[in-house]
């Protein structure tokens, strides 16, 4: 890969982002990504991730019959995909880049719509990415970018947060931010008024707060998976912010007894906060921790904002 870099140039990611609004002149939020796309002019198509990427439009090759159905019979996507060896189904992915087209699968919730495409914006804007071949494959936009080569999985996250920083510009969320109280009310407050969903601006707050804390993403284990210790829990994964000096590990299982296990069961839209010690997260005990939990996604998962009480690292005076 090529890096068209000139001398002067911005390396961080978000500083496109934000260049992009004040050439747009966004004054507040939500941002919208249609406005996004015109002032580059950028057009949007859409597919079905479900009919696309089942094993079905595998066996499609040679029964045009059956792709009659799929709305997506001429695009390129999809004539891409049916070339690929059968054995292996291609990925499901949130969206792709091809040339000056954005394609995005319309059966995501809005708000991962329109972060997918401003990870695609991304792409197209950030100058060391103009030459990634691998987007007109498509991108998944999880948080977690795993199994991806290192180059791979950093421009990711740059996408990941130029994305991020586009819909929630820094200075408007700075300002939203600190108008209201810590915690998961918050979080919902910002997510309805960004548009986003409560996860991403979940991420972009414990990224840009200065109080101690961290996003930690539980998920329900299936119900085939036994543990030793009755838990039906495991953490998906963790972002602390850099004034949260601990790492809760992905796959740490969460023990029954506890109050991110109880929010577990309640329904969705409960706010549940309880007092913990560290080892419910796989920390030390003598830490003392404010959960704030929610049940958020699939069945049983769980969204934890992990508070760190002021004066709990160590006193300086
Ligand atoms: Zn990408």
């Amino acid at each position: 890969m090529s890096m068209k870099l000139c001398f002067g140039m911005s390396l961080d990611s978000t500083y496109y982002a934000w260049q992009l609004v004040q050439r747009i002149g966004f004054k507040e939020p939500a941002i919208s990504e249609e406005v996004v796309l015109d002032y580059l002019h950028l057009g949007i198509e859409y597919f079905l991730g479900s009919r696309f990427f089942t094993e079905d439009c595998q066996d499609d090759e040679d029964t045009p019959g059956n792709t009659g159905q799929l709305p997506l019979l001429d695009n390129e996507l999809y004539r891409q995909s049916s070339k690929l060896p059968k054995k292996k189904p291609p990925k499901p992915i949130d969206a792709a880049l091809r040339g000056n087209t954005v394609w995005v699968d319309c059966e995501f919730p809005r708000e991962r719509q329109r972060a997918a495409t401003c990870h695609e914006v991304g792409h197209k804007v950030i100058p060391w990415h103009q030459d990634l071949s691998y987007v007109k494959d498509g991108c998944i936009i999880d948080p977690t970018t795993s199994n991806f080569g290192r180059e791979h999985k950093r421009c990711e996250e740059e996408a990941n947060r130029f994305s991020a920083h586009l819909l929630m510009p820094r200075p408007f969320f700075l300002e939203d931010m600190n108008s209201l109280p810590f915690g998961i009310e918050a979080l919902e407050i910002l997510a309805r008024h960004y548009a986003t969903s409560i996860e991403s601006a979940a991420i972009h707050y414990v990224s840009l707060t200065t109080f101690s804390c961290a996003l930690v993403m539980v998920e329900a284990l299936p119900e085939s998976v036994i543990t030793e210790n009755g838990s039906w829990l495991r953490v998906r994964y963790s972002k602390g912010n850099p004034f949260f000096d601990h790492f809760i590990r992905p796959g740490a299982e969460i023990a029954p007894d506890t109050a991110i296990a109880q929010a577990s069961l309640m329904s969705p839209g409960t706010i549940h906060t309880d007092e913990a010690s560290g080892w419910v997260l796989g920390l030390r005990p003598e830490r003392r921790l404010i959960l704030h939990c929610r049940p958020w996604g699939k069945e049983g998962d769980v969204l934890v904002l992990v508070e760190e009480p002021r004066g709990n690292q160590g006193r300086l005076f």
